[in-house]
């Protein structure tokens, strides 16, 4: 056991690993050091705290220093900066950030948890009035401050990421007309674009002005007195605050100038125990670099969630235990105007940039309750996994309802290495108004099960427009005449079986229908009377997210 532990970095990581180790050690001094004048908050609470969801800035207040002091013994110092670790004398030296002050304190094991800090480009401009980042309480007041005090009509969000979709939102709760500037060419861009299109599409339908593939190079002030944001293309936005969520940097500076190992990813390099290349000290939290759990390759993952278990794992290595972290997935949740995405384990993109192959996708439409149940909800899921053994790789759904609940059965799957047939068998709760009794993770399980089996042989959505493949549209006429697929023709699943020999037998058949379902009805038909055939999985929603 240790007998003085410093913890630098006092909300997420740093909170968790401090409450863990007095759990585990009754007799170790506990000191925690925090720049800011706030520790232990909940700092994923700040945008509903700008948006006025959460009033009361003492509600994002987890545990008071007071609180610390009494509950658990420890230490907190706030407002007091670590700004040096001299590892061969083991001593940090800290700044009080009030007076300049700057003193030592030793010991026995040292704890980083200073996470991650916005980016904020060198753009000309990016310091002026008007212009915020969101991390900490004190940014969160002076956004609320200059909204209230100034009463902005418009404002601009740089960055549709998580955070910009939430500040979008609750900039527009508090009454402004918000542009939402993204470089990408997709909102969320963790999702996969043809994911990101609902999500784009419901924050249009909510006024939002969204603009892709649009990088910001320059932000100045007006005569007016309000901001406009010059764009690479030449394009100029103006509005009366600029918010720049833009994602973040882990601060490494300290472990960098100790000399600890920082990885390739730009984070600090841990071992499973989250201890450095220092033996002496560990890390936590946003700053560090983690194992994916499903790449196998280094990789940042700043996630509440993560930066917790990570802090407790820390502990238990130093109170001498054996927990281990065992990689991240980065599962993560994210709403806007009544729409939520969540996603869990690896994104096409993800893979394809890992260099990983032989791996399918499957999309499926599914209501989140029964349909005949009054109020149910479409959503899109997307399933990924490998095509010969069905392992779970990763999923991402998006819809107004029950979206994360399938998102978590599915991250759960992944931890667990399951596979595609795990999810087709998955018992889950149901009854009308809460599922169906075949519940879409178990629908996403079938589909995908029946690639692997060879059952329902996939076409590739991305080689639609090179194909030369006959496309067959199944659904009715009606349907078909809406909208359908530039060069399909339309054979209702109805009349398939009596015009078979419309079909060609030296052509591969592609088949499409509304989300999947007629069209797999119309594959197993044709296959088994010997044609070449496939899917287009997920129908003409997913054409529709490929094709907006
Ligand atoms: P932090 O919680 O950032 O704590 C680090 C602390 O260390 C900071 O307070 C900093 O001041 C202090 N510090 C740094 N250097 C020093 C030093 N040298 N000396 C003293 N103190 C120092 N995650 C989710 O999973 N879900 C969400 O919905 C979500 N929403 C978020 C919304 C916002 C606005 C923000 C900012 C983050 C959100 N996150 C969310 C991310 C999540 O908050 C972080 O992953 C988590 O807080 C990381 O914990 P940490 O301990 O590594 O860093």
């Amino acid at each position: 056991m240790s007998e003085r532990i410093l913890i630098v970095g006092g909300v997420a990581g740093g909170g968790a690993c401090a409450a863990r180790l007095r759990r585990l050690d009754e007799r170790a001094a506990i000191v925690m050091f925090e720049r800011g004048p706030y520790v232990s908050y909940a700092n994923c609470g700040l945008p509903y705290y700008v948006g006025g969801v959460i009033a009361d800035r003492r509600r994002l207040l987890a545990v008071t220093p007071e609180q610390w002091r009494r509950w658990f013994n420890i230490e907190v110092r706030t407002r007091q900066e670590v700004v040096a670790v001299d590892r061969a004398r083991r001593r940090i030296e800290v700044c009080e950030l009030e007076s300049g002050r700057r003193y030592q304190e030793s010991y026995d094991a040292l704890v980083l948890a200073p996470g991650a800090a916005p980016l904020r480009p060198a753009w000309p401009g990016v310091d002026l009035p008007g212009v915020f980042t969101l991390r900490s309480i004190p940014d969160s007041r002076a956004l609320r401050e200059w909204i209230e005090n100034r009463q902005p009509r418009r404002a601009i969000v740089v960055g549709a990421g998580f955070l910009g979709l939430e500040m979008t939102e609750n900039l527009a709760r508090r009454g402004l007309r918000v542009t939402l500037l993204e470089k990408e060419p997709q909102v969320l861009p963790m999702l996969d674009r043809e994911m990101a299109q609902p999500l784009q599409a419901h924050l249009e339908t909510h006024r939002v002005d969204v603009r892709l593939q649009t990088c910001v190079t320059a932000i100045e002030a007006t005569a007016e007195g309000a901001l406009a944001v010059h764009a690479d293309s030449g394009a100029v936005f103006s509005g009366d605050l600029v918010l720049l969520a833009l994602g973040v940097r882990p601060e490494i500076a300290l472990a960098r100038e100790a000399g600890l190992e920082i990885g390739a990813a730009g984070g600090i390099r841990v071992d499973e125990q989250m201890r450095t290349s220092d033996p002496h000290i560990w890390a936590v939290g946003d700053a560090v670099e983690v194992r994916d759990w499903v790449t196998g390759q280094w990789r940042l993952a700043a996630l509440a969630g993560l930066a917790a278990r990570q802090g407790r794992v820390a502990a238990d290595a130093i109170a001498g235990r054996a927990s281990r972290f065992r990689g991240a997935q980065a599962t993560a949740v994210c709403g806007a105007f009544g729409m939520t995405a969540a996603a869990t384990g690896a994104s096409q993109k993800d893979l394809q940039a890992a260099g990983v192959s032989g791996y399918q996708a499957v999309y499926v439409h599914p209501l989140h309750h029964a349909g005949y149940y009054p109020g149910a909800k479409r959503m899109h899921l997307k399933l990924l996994f490998g095509r010969e053994d069905g392992r779970i790789l990763g999923a991402q759904a998006v819809g107004e309802e029950g979206v994360e609940k399938r998102i978590d059965v599915i991250a759960l799957a992944i931890q667990k290495r399951a596979t595609v047939f795990d999810l087709e068998e998955a018992e889950l709760c149901y009854a009308p108004q809460y599922g169906s009794a075949r519940d879409p993770v178990n629908l996403a399980g079938m589909a995908a099960a029946n690639v692997v089996r060879g059952d329902m042989p996939l076409a590739e959505w991305s080689a639609l427009g090179s194909t030369g493949a006959l496309l067959v549209d199944v659904r009715e006429p009606g349907e078909y005449a809406r909208d359908h697929i530039e060069g399909a023709v339309n054979i209702p699943l109805g009349e398939l079986r009596a015009r078979l020999e419309e079909l060609p037998r030296e052509r591969e058949i592609w088949l499409n229908c509304a989300v999947g379902q007629r069209a797999y009805y119309a594959l197993r038909l044709l296959l088994q009377h010997g044609f070449r055939a496939r899917n287009l999985s997920g129908g003409y929603l997913t054409y529709w997210g490929w094709n907006p």
